[in-house]
């Protein structure tokens, strides 16, 4: 059966990230995949991970045994808290089901075979909408579970950010029902976040068309810095009485990458029989879950757990996670200066405006091709670069190489 399997490209951020450790040049800089680097441009273990890694190997009856299908209940219920707000209604009235999944893929992954398989019009799967541009990997996961794509407008182009009347009326000339995948905050590729009021006006357009919100959440944190803040679209449309499900990550904002944490909660809408309904849901992730990976992995829930029930390791979190993204804000701030000093064409103020783990700089392809050959700086072609990757040793490196290929 082989002789019929065709050869598939390499994942581009991958084949990227390969061909960075292949690059000799003292001066090389990787700024291609999202994961957090020190000033000294190495990963960073959490000083709170540190701890929580102490409490977890000090248990004399620590095992490796199996987590039940559903994962670790001490971590997926403060998941959802973290996500909802400790005072959420939807938790009061039993109406949130939350599964610990392979991370944030594994969480998109059960939303969307969950809804593959549930979530029918008329006896049909609806489209899930998705951002133009979006994390890449989206477009794989919902097409490899048989659910058809269409993107709404996103990023403006001329003003490099958000292009909210081309989102507003795609969402209003979508077929009622659609799916619409929404980045919770500290949007993947763009950096740009719709504000409060926008987010009411994205509302209220889904609300009026009966259109099902999945968010995606694998920055919460690291937008703002504020745990709470940057969960409020979450929370807003949850308020809203939507019927909605978040796909969660703790691989940024704890630094557990490889250790693939996260979790997936499906919330019902408010009604008499919502916890009945939940309760149902729950069933079928079960079994969704047993089929794909039987049960989720057992350290980086662990490590989760410990900080997120632990009033004093959670509040050294929030100190860890100011340094992350105090950190990155003083990269955007020093690469938009230097650019402005030395006059290097264009306008830089959306280096500064943009938020989270990644800048959308606006570089052309031909420019990140140039980059690459020229400079050994390593970047998606889209021009999107991971901040993190940034620091006061190769800042001005890069600033120069920006201004020369812009020149041309
Ligand atoms: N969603 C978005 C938007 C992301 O950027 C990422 C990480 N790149 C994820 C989900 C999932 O990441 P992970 O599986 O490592 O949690």
């Amino acid at each position: 059966p082989a002789e019929a399997v065709p050869q598939a490209p390499e994942d581009p951020l991958f084949g990227l990230m390969r061909a960075y450790k292949a690059d000799e040049s003292p001066n090389k800089v990787d700024l291609g995949i999202g994961a957090y680097r020190d000033n000294n441009g190495k990963p960073w273990v959490l000083p709170v991970v540190k701890k929580a890694d102490d409490v977890i190997r000090s248990d004399p009856d620590l095992n490796h045994e199996y987590l039940p299908i559903a994962g670790l209940a001490s971590f997926t219920s403060k998941a959802a808290e973290l996500s909802l707000g400790a005072s959420s209604a939807a938790l009061a009235e039993k109406r949130v089901a939350s599964v610990q999944t392979i991370s944030g893929t594994g969480a998109v992954h059960l939303g969307a075979l969950f809804l593959a398989k549930f979530y029918k019009v008329d006896g049909a799967n609806r489209t899930v909408y998705v951002s133009n541009p979006t994390w890449a990997n989206h477009n794989q996961i919902f097409t490899n579970v048989g659910l058809p794509i269409a993107t709404y407008p996103y990023f403006d182009k001329q003003t490099k950010g958000l292009d909210i009347q081309g989102m507003l009326k795609a969402l209003a000339d979508a077929p009622e029902r659609s799916i619409v995948l929404l980045h919770a905050c500290a949007h993947n590729p763009t950096g740009v976040d719709p504000s409060p009021e926008q987010w009411r006006d994205i509302a209220e357009v889904m609300k009026a068309k009966k259109h099902f919100p999945f968010f995606d959440t694998a920055y919460q944190g690291f937008a703002s810095g504020d745990l709470d803040r940057d969960a409020g679209a979450i929370r807003y449309f949850v308020e809203q009485g939507f019927e909605l499900v978040i796909a969660q990550s703790f691989s940024k904002n704890l630094g557990l990458y490889g250790e693939r944490a996260g979790a997936f909660h499906y919330v019902a809408a408010p009604a008499s029989d919502a916890t009945a309904t939940t309760t149902r849901v729950a069933s079928q992730l079960a079994i969704l879950q047993r089929s794909e990976i039987s049960n989720p992995p057992i350290y980086g829930a662990k490590v989760a757990s410990t900080v997120l029930n632990d009033p004093a390791l959670f509040a050294e979190w929030q100190e860890n996670l100011r340094t992350m993204s105090g950190r990155i804000i003083a990269m955007r701030e020093a690469l938009r200066s230097k650019l402005e000093e030395y006059g290097t064409p264009g306008t830089w103020n959306h280096i500064t405006d943009q938020i989270g783990m990644f800048s959308f700089t606006g570089l052309s392809e031909a420019q990140v091709a140039k980059l690459r050959s020229d400079f050994h700086v390593y970047m998606t072609k889209n021009g999107r670069i991971s901040m993190a990757g940034l620091n006061t040793s190769n800042i001005e490196y890069f600033a120069k190489a920006v201004d020369s290929v812009v020149r041309g």
